[in-house]
């Protein structure tokens, strides 16, 4: 797998998928229903999604799949028949999942139903009601501010009823069965980068994977949150043996710093690759451990599945006043932001695609490099001293047991140098791969 994009090609990449972002933006998305699958359908023009239903009152776990929720319309009329809160302005006017009501109230009872920012008066807050079956409207605290006492109409046309729960799954098939999955939540209205911006990134993985040789299989999910990833892990419990790494992707858009949460086994080789793909970015960022709250990380990494899955995103989950309100929208995500992101998972995906153990063929003293074309062999390159360091470690400790990352690692240099010397050192047939690679045991098997 080589797709090293050029700054040329990633920034292509991050206007496709700000535009992409941009076509999904106005739908009005939810754990189920018809905003769902729009957008599923809309990216299926992108890579060949398979589309699932799930009927609502399906056991999965402990939890239930609930009823599908649909809305058409949604507002509030003033005293004088103004409309004062209009659904068609803003999806998030509308608590998401709120039952059907059509009456008058006085301003005094719809006050109980009303959400706002005090803190950040301009903007609207987005709020859910899953499980509890209640209805409400959020706006903006300056808009609250200037309704005056009277009564209100109050109309919400949506239906909450038997139906499916739905979610995209793409499978790529590499050389092995071994898979890597990215997954990403894509149940939020008008909200960019929670969770657009995951959405857009995922697409544009797939895309670029769909024209590469890869050792891995990869498994894309677009899933609504939480329910949404136990719902495929009660379906998939066997499957998900198979993932042998593994990323949730969300909030990859804003423009702060990078941020990795850790897998619940802590120094798993995801997230090895993951911190040193940052380590050696040039980028800053942060590393953070493990802890079951966020996004669909705490479902892959409950007990009964641990699998070893980590998050990688800018802002994290709740660690920026734009998340859920109405500034998260199509300024508030970059270009150039989710262009860097989607380097970053490919320097990562990179890592994971070419490690491999080696054996040095040679390893009585030091090969005499000259004779090989080796020594001074890469005096083009502004990196040469380095790229000779890197080789001298690929021969040093290609015993067997030690992976490229495990080299990369010791000899602090980036793991795509170290890989290049690796691929010098076998065209020279300095360097064989044990065949058993990324397995705990030394490999015998060498070609
Ligand atoms: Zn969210």
């Amino acid at each position: 797998m080589q797709p090293i994009l050029s700054p040329t090609d990633l920034a292509a990449a991050g206007e496709r998928m700000h535009s992409l972002i941009t076509d999904l933006y106005p739908i009005c998305r939810s754990i189920t229903g018809e905003g769902f699958r729009r957008t599923l359908r809309r990216l299926r023009e992108h890579i060949p999604l398979d589309i699932h239903e799930v009927p609502t009152g399906t056991q999965v776990f402990d939890w239930t799949v609930p009823k599908e929720w649909n809305i058409r319309d949604a507002w509030i009329k003033s005293p004088t028949g103004e409309k004062v809160v209009d659904f068609r302005r803003s999806n998030l006017h509308v608590v998401n999942y709120s039952v059907p009501i059509h009456r008058r109230m006085p301003l005094t009872e719809l006050r109980g139903h009303l959400h706002t920012l005090p803190d950040q008066p301009d903007w609207i807050p987005y709020r859910t009601s899953y499980y509890k079956e209640t209805w409400g409207f959020c706006l903006r605290a300056s808009e609250l501010a200037r309704l005056l006492e009277g009564e209100y109409e109050v109309c919400i046309d949506s239906s909450l009823e038997n139906g499916s729960l739905t979610y995209g799954e793409y499978y790529l098939p590499g050389k092995r069965t071994d898979e890597v999955l990215l997954s990403c939540h894509a149940c939020h209205p008008s909200l960019c980068n929670d969770n657009l911006s995951g959405v857009a990134l995922v697409t544009s993985l797939a895309e670029l994977l769909r024209g590469v040789s890869l050792e891995y299989s990869y498994r894309f999910l677009f899933i609504p949150g939480t329910i949404g990833s136990i719902a495929w892990l009660a379906r998939n419990e066997k499957q998900a043996l198979q993932i042998r790494h593994g990323l949730v992707v969300a909030c990859v858009g804003d423009s702060a710093k990078f941020d990795y949460k850790r897998s619940r086994r802590g120094n798993a080789e995801i997230d090895r690759a993951a911190v040193h793909a940052l380590t050696h970015s040039g980028d800053e960022f942060e590393i953070r451990d493990f802890l079951p709250y966020g996004f669909d990380e705490r479902q892959f990494c409950s007990p009964g599945f641990n699998l070893p899955v980590g998050s990688l995103t800018r802002a994290p989950h709740g660690h920026f006043p734009e998340n859920h309100t109405s500034a998260d929208d199509l300024d508030f995500v970059r270009p150039q932001a989710l262009a860097g992101s989607l380097a970053a998972y490919l320097t990562v995906l990179r890592i994971l695609e070419n490690n491999a153990r080696f054996v040095n063929l040679s390893p009585k003293c030091e090969p005499q490099l000259g004779k090989r074309g080796l020594y001074r062999a890469f005096g083009g390159l502004a990196e040469a001293g380095t790229l000779e360091m890197a080789t001298l470690w690929v021969l040093n400790l290609s015993d067997g047991s030690h992976t490229l990352l495990d080299i990369a690692e010791r000899a602090k240099l980036p793991f795509d140098m170290i890989h290049l010397a690796a691929q010098k050192l076998r065209e020279c047939e300095l360097l064989a791969i044990c065949r058993d690679t990324n397995r705990a045991t030394t490999g015998s098997d060498v070609t």
